[in-house]
């Protein structure tokens, strides 16, 4: 067994706390990395402190994860030691299923492992994170990383980059389009460029007016502060889609009032609490409300090739590791500029 050193939740709300753990040695299929850097996504606090129910304890959290290869098994093809490598939010799945073969794994009919806070596919063996030194996965669940990009940029495309690239090359989103993005954090900081990337018009929607000038800089055509309704009167009726990243409750039909004819509210931001749609907001305009979830393998290696291709990376700050608590405090009040990213030299 590998000793792991990490930062961990002992129990719900719980500060996180430095933690040895076990993880296994590499067995044929398996890739070692010794984990350089790792992203704070917002899903991190809400599992911390069990915001969604649930929650497995001690947690390990982090999945944007970037390292190099320490270690190969012995039947390993795709990846040699000293090669850089990704860890994204998955780390296993049934691989038998139909979304499975499609390289959906992220929608496994029978139950994708997750990196943390779930289970290997023996259904009992717990999954920690990437705030840790070390993780061994299956190289199938293992990305291949470019090295002409900033790593600690890079950490955060395998949540926050995929999560809004799967969802933008789903609904085919490009040139012609006008797209709103709903709050600007990780992931809609990345939705902005992406969308902007593939020629669509491009709105953010934010509660910040000091995020107005970032978010010209990272590709929108306009910006609107949502905290005065009225401002969004000129708008209503006027998106084909909007990328809706926000993290607490809010009123989705206002958004919703938003949408042109046919236009879809697609969800990705996964607020702790349910709330109500007025079927009306629908029916009018013959709009969609939809959601999706993280991207599967194949897709999240075409994202980073494409990040790779076209110089995009995560606009990042920096942080050492006992900073996690002051980075989640600041990102619950919508200070993120734009994703923390954990220097893991600092365990
Ligand atoms: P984040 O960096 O904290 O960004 C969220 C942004 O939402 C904030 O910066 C803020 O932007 C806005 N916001 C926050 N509270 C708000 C409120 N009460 N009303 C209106 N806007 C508010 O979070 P993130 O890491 O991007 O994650 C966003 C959400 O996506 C989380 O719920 C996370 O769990 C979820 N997520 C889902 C997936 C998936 O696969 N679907 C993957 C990863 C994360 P402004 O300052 O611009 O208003
Ligand atoms: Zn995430
Ligand atoms: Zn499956």
């Amino acid at each position: 067994m590998i000793t792991t050193k990490s930062y961990a939740a002992q129990q719900a709300k719980a500060t996180l706390a430095s933690w040895n753990f076990e993880r296994r040695e590499p067995g044929p299929h398996d890739i070692q990395i010794e984990i350089l850097f790792c992203g704070v996504c917002h899903s991190d606090l809400h599992q911390v402190r069990d915001e969604w129910g649930g929650s497995i304890f001690p947690m390990v959290p982090g999945h944007e994860i970037v390292g190099r290869v320490t270690k190969v098994g012995s039947q390993v093809k795709k990846f040699k030691a000293g090669e850089l490598a990704g860890v994204g939010c998955l780390v296993d799945s049934c691989r038998t299923c139909n979304n499975c073969k499609q390289g959906l794994e992220q929608y496994c009919t029978n139950g994708h492992s997750p990196t943390y806070n779930g289970y290997e596919q023996d259904k009992k063996t717990p999954t920690y994170g990437g705030y840790s030194n070390t993780i061994v996965v299956h190289e199938d669940f293992v990305l291949h990383i470019s090295d002409k990009l900033s790593l600690q940029g890079v950490a955060p495309l395998l949540c926050a980059g995929i999560t809004t690239y799967s969802p933008l090359r789903h609904w085919k989103v490009g040139k012609g389009h006008k797209v709103a993005v709903l709050g600007l954090g990780g992931l809609g900081h990345m939705a902005v460029k992406f969308a902007a990337a593939f020629g669509a018009e491009v709105t953010m929607l934010s509660t910040s007016p000091s995020k107005e000038a970032d978010a010209k800089k990272l590709g929108a055509h306009k910006f609107i502060l949502t905290s005065k309704k009225e401002n969004l009167n000129p708008v209503k009726g006027y998106f084909d889609y909007i990328i809706d990243t926000v993290s607490a409750p809010h009123d989705y039909n206002l958004y919703l009032s938003l949408l042109g004819t046919n236009g879809v509210q697609i969800c990705v931001g996964a607020p702790p609490s349910p709330t109500e749609i007025f079927g009306f907001n629908l029916i009018g305009g013959r709009r969609s409300l939809a959601g999706s979830l993280i991207g599967g393998l194949p897709e999240t290696q075409e994202m980073l090739d494409y990040c790779a291709e076209h110089n995009i990376v995560s606009d990042i700050e920096l942080i050492s590791i006992k900073d996690i608590e002051k980075a989640y405090e600041r990102m619950l009040k919508g200070d993120v500029r734009y994703r923390f990213v954990i220097d893991m030299s600092t365990l």
